[in-house]
């Protein structure tokens, strides 16, 4: 059922993907409605309608779920629970299954290995025992990461050849983890694969991720992979997208391999960090392409008019902001957070050139 311009779109998180999502449906005429605890946030600052409370408060969600036509997500650790219990009431759009799954990096390798999508191997470790088990499984090198709440390599250790196991057990602090072989990657890369309620999709082309201290650093559009490679990449964004049953938006993440084989390592099944530079070199922004794709639009065009290069802005790179404004060509965006703390994500900066 088509939700036409002048509803309201609820969005369950505050931050800047949020921000960004409610601007994009300003522009189409929508209003935004967003729920998060924190006070002020990236998001509402830019929305007229909000509600403060936690995420368990079943009263300010039935309230929440009243003033709203379509809810969305703008970040995976909202629990799975509060977009189920408004599932009850509106459209949740992605549906809350695709959070259950994405927040979740055992479950997540689980749904992959069931649609035969490579990842790398993995095993699911509960005690100091199952991880030495695992470690000898796995072989040399590995990365043990918690199985929940663990975002830009929070969570996670690498583990050598000779580490320290249950050091590394105790470090994690949590009743059961997952352990990956170490990926030698040539190079990271992500698509984001926009699907309507028709089932239609929109791919953009992949993109180059370099990460710093694990946080996205720089995205290079499009990615310096083979036509081979890119098709493939995009091929299996679509199949987890159809195969997800996905209404909305998916970041899928990738490792490309020495031997040109595509791994994927996580899914984020809303906009992603690395679509940011869709907002200024393509037709159709990611978060234009999220509201379309909940409200029952059509998609627009994902075709990139420039390639592009977007740098993120985190703690106190934000102070250099007028060395950017001033600079031609350099299009800036801030979050509008406070503090700029160290890692920190406090803007971002996308810089076009003419397509290759
Ligand atoms: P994640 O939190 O899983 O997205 O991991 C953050 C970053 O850590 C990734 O973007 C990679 O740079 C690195 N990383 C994660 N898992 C692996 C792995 N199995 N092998 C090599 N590098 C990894």
């Amino acid at each position: 059922m088509l939700i036409a311009p002048g509803a309201t779109i609820g969005i369950l998180g505050g931050g800047q993907l949020g921000r960004m999502t409610a601007l994009a449906a300003a522009e189409l005429g929508y209003r935004t409605h967003v729920f998060c605890p924190e006070g002020d946030s990236p998001a509402k600052q830019v929305t007229a309608l909000a509600t403060t409370a936690p995420y368990d408060d079943r009263a300010a969600l039935a309230r929440f779920a009243a003033a709203v036509d379509v809810v969305t997500f703008e970040f995976e650790n909202v629990p799975a629970d509060t977009a189920e219990v408004l599932a009850g009431r509106k459209p949740v759009r992605p549906a809350p299954n695709a959070l259950r799954i994405a927040q979740d990096r055992l479950k997540e390798k689980d749904f992959l290995r069931s649609i035969d999508v490579a990842t790398t191997p993995y095993r699911e470790v509960a005690s100091a025992d199952a991880l030495a088990r695992a470690a000898r499984d796995l072989g040399p090198g590995s990365v043990l990461k918690t199985v929940r709440g663990g975002y830009d390599g929070k969570g996670q250790q690498t583990i050598r050849a000779d580490g320290d196991l249950a050091a590394a057990w105790a470090a994690l602090g949590a009743g059961t983890g997952i352990l990956e072989s170490f990926v030698r990657f040539t190079c990271e890369i992500s698509v984001i694969v926009a699907r309507g309620l028709d089932g239609e999709m929109a791919t953009y082309v992949p993109v180059e991720n370099r990460h710093v201290h694990h946080i996205l650093d720089t995205t290079i559009a499009p990615a310096r992979v083979t036509a081979e490679v890119a098709g493939r990449a995009e091929a299996v964004a679509r199949h987890v997208a159809e195969r997800l049953d996905l209404v909305g938006v998916l970041g899928v993440e990738m490792f490309v391999t020495e031997t040109g084989e595509v791994l994927v390592n996580e899914l984020a099944p809303r906009p992603h960090n690395s679509g940011h530079w869709t907002i200024d070199a393509c037709r159709t922004s990611q978060f234009e392409q999220l509201v379309r794709a909940i409200c029952g639009l059509p998609l627009g065009s994902p075709e990139r008019h420039s390639d592009a290069v977007m740098k993120n802005l985190i703690g106190a790179d934000v102070e250099k902001w007028r060395n950017f404004i001033n600079e031609p060509g350099a299009k800036l965006h801030l979050y509008g957070k406070g503090a700029p703390l160290p890692g920190r994500k406090m803007g971002h900066v996308t810089r076009l050139m003419p397509r290759a």
